[in-house]
């Protein structure tokens, strides 16, 4: 069986979604393909099931705070920008609220409304979603792609295909790194995926009885095997039970992703507001102040656990 359109979209998630909505809203007929039975499996579970769904900084901000290459975004932040996106939900009646940091989520803190409020405008553009189907290869007759084959063996023609198929991350939700595949059969040159926003193994297993332990206003810095510092933050870092995790590390993580397999040294500075002197000054104050109890409970008063 084969079937005609004009825009094959491969998978149902954030990126999928918006480019049907685009390409339908402009007059195109749309088929999204996508491997699982629901759309938008691993927006579910963003933000811990909130979805942090953007910021409300200016875009010159946002890209100064993206870690890399942040200049990359202007022109698709210039194009659709935050705000434009929050008139986008709210079109579709998606409520939402700016928290600390300027972080906007669903007024709800449902991720689900987020993925409802895409739906409603797939339906709205008469979008046609067909689940439990996983593209295999693509289609390419004389260097372009024509259609794309799925695993049950069905055949979809169109005259553009947008492969959204999501990165590797939290393959149970669907994003099995199938796209990179599929880039390469293109022609595309596929650089081999890194890590990013993820909290970090230590050698050391004393963080196991630290588990649960968040310190704030601490710093963190990520020395290489050769001493050399990588990168450094200053916020919040929390122990877990195999490492440790928190704003700080998560954000830091994809700055040690090439050296994942040798291994990276942290240093975690619990009063980075003094130097040495003055912490020295502040610790003989603090055991004087508290010399009538025992060695840990004073440090307990000192540096209380937050
Ligand atoms: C735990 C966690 C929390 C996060 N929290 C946030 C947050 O709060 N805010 C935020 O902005 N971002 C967050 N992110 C990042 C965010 O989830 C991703 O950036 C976003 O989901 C990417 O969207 P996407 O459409 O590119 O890919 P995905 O959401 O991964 O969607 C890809 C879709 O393609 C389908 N697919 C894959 N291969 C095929 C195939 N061969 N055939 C058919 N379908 C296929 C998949 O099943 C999937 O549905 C979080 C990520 C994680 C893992």
């Amino acid at each position: 069986m084969t079937n005609n359109t004009d825009v094959i979209i491969i998978g149902a998630g954030a990126a999928g979604l918006m480019a049907a909505v685009s390409a339908s809203s402009s007059g195109k007929k749309c088929i999204v393909l996508e491997k699982n039975n629901i759309p938008g499996k691993k927006l579910l579970i963003t933000g811990k099931g909130r979805c942090n769904i953007t910021n409300d900084a200016d875009i010159d901000e946002i890209i100064r705070n993206f870690p890399g290459n942040g200049k990359f975004l202007y022109s698709t932040l210039y194009t659709f920008s935050n705000r434009d996106l929050l008139n986008f939900f709210s079109e579709y009646g998606l409520k939402t609220k700016t928290e600390r940091g300027g972080r906007i989520f669903p007024e709800s803190d449902k991720a689900q409304d987020v993925v409802r409020a895409l739906m409603k405008a797939v339906e709205r553009y008469k979008v046609t979603m067909i689940y439990n189907t996983a593209v295999k290869e693509l289609i390419i007759e004389n260097g372009k792609v024509i259609g794309v084959k799925t695993a049950n063996d069905q055949v979809y023609y169109a005259n553009s295909v947008i492969i959204a198929t999501g990165g590797k991350s939290y393959p149970r939700t669907g994003s099995t790194g199938d796209g990179y595949v599929l880039a390469k059969q293109a022609g595309h040159t596929v650089i081999p995926p890194e890590p990013a926003l993820v909290p970090l193994y230590t050698v050391e297993t004393f963080v196991k009885d630290l588990m649960g332990l968040s310190l704030r206003n601490v710093a963190v810095t990520f020395y290489d095997p050769d001493g050399n510092k990588i990168w450094s933050d200053f916020g919040e870092l929390l122990f877990t039970h195999f490492g440790i995790s928190g704003p700080t590390v998560l954000t830091g993580s994809r700055m040690i992703a090439d050296y994942k397999y040798k291994g990276c040294k942290t240093v975690i500075d619990l009063k980075p507001a003094l130097d040495e002197k003055k912490l020295d000054a502040r610790i003989l104050r603090d055991f004087e102040k508290y010399s009538n109890k025992q060695y840990k409970n004073a440090l307990g008063i000192c540096c209380p656990p937050k």
